[in-house]
């Protein structure tokens, strides 16, 4: 039995097949980390710009392409795949490399989709004519990290936009015929339940065809381990996350596809909370829970 819409099931619904990620890093920055938004970036993003998995790809999209496969080779025989444009803001600097970089991935005989990760506010004129360019050829997948919709939280996260600026990108997006997935954070510091649950809501409202819900992770080499080591907040607990997760899972319209459950911290730079680096552990647990519980999507919406 299903108990929630995932992202394989899309996939297989969609395409026919699993499609594989191959996560690139076109070698952007960020407006929230070179003095345009902000010069600190966001409180609990590490130098890599959350991309710590993704191949180079500035130079030669080709090659790169290829060093993914074989990262997959084994799982994926002759299958397709998705370039997903992971590292920093990928809609953020020249349109004429974005042109370059984006044409050549969405072109290779075995890429499915193009998936793009950026910032709502990102998102101007000339990225918007791109992207509808762009999905004329094959399905145009954008990826926006929101992390919560309270201002409060947003502020000590150091995301640098409002709420409405979302709603905008989401709107605009749909209009173009993007597929919007929406990121958001569970576990941030301050945040109650309720809240957790009122950002889970609201993404599922908000026209966002898809969700990756992510636990909070505290990395190295950021202000956020600076305040965790300062006993500023503590780490969700894995009881404590599959509480709040399935939370979320069940107020969560059915027809929204729930890309991830938790996430992928690079172990090496990781403070907190541990049990998370035993993706093993987590996937069985959650299973476990939601099995117990009778979690499924949409049960609180009816
Ligand atoms: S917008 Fe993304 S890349 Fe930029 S600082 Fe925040 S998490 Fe890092």
């Amino acid at each position: 039995m299903e108990r929630y819409y995932s992202l394989n099931a899309y996939l297989r619904e969609t395409f026919g097949e699993k499609l594989y990620k191959i996560a690139l890093d076109g070698g952007f920055s960020c407006p929230n980390r070179d003095g345009s938004v902000g010069s600190g970036g966001c409180i609990f993003c590490s130098g890599a710009g959350s991309g710590d998995f993704a191949q180079r790809a500035e130079e030669d999209i080709s090659s790169a392409i290829e060093a993914g496969k074989q990262r997959v080779a084994a799982k994926n025989p002759g299958g397709r795949y998705i370039a997903y444009f992971q590292s920093f803001t990928n809609t953020y600097g020249p349109i004429e490399k974005m042109r370059r970089l984006f044409y050549q991935a969405i072109s290779h005989p075995d890429v499915a989709v193009l998936s793009i990760a950026t910032r709502p506010d990102c998102l101007g004129d000339e990225v918007m004519a791109l992207l509808r360019e762009l999905r004329q050829i094959k399905p145009v997948w954008v990826e926006l990290g929101l992390q919560t919709i309270h201002e409060v939280s947003a502020r000590y996260i150091r995301r640098g936009y409002e709420l409405p600026v979302y709603d905008e990108a989401v709107r605009k997006l749909k209009e173009a015929g993007i597929y919007v997935i929406t990121h958001m954070i569970i576990g941030l510091p301050g945040e109650t339940p309720e809240m957790i649950y009122d950002t889970a809501r609201y993404i599922g409202a908000s026209g966002s065809d898809g969700i990756k819900l992510q636990l909070l992770h505290v990395l190295e080499n950021t202000d956020l381990a600076k305040d965790y080591r300062a006993g500023k907040f503590q780490a969700l607990s894995l009881e404590e996350y599959l509480r709040l997760l399935s939370g979320c899972i069940e107020r969560l319209p059915e027809n929204i596809c729930i890309h991830r459950l938790t996430g992928d911290g690079a172990k090496r730079e990781l403070i907190a909370p541990l049990w998370s680096g035993d993706k093993k552990r987590v996937l069985n647990s959650m299973k476990k829970y939601f099995d117990e519980n009778d979690v499924i999507q949409g049960k609180a919406c009816r």
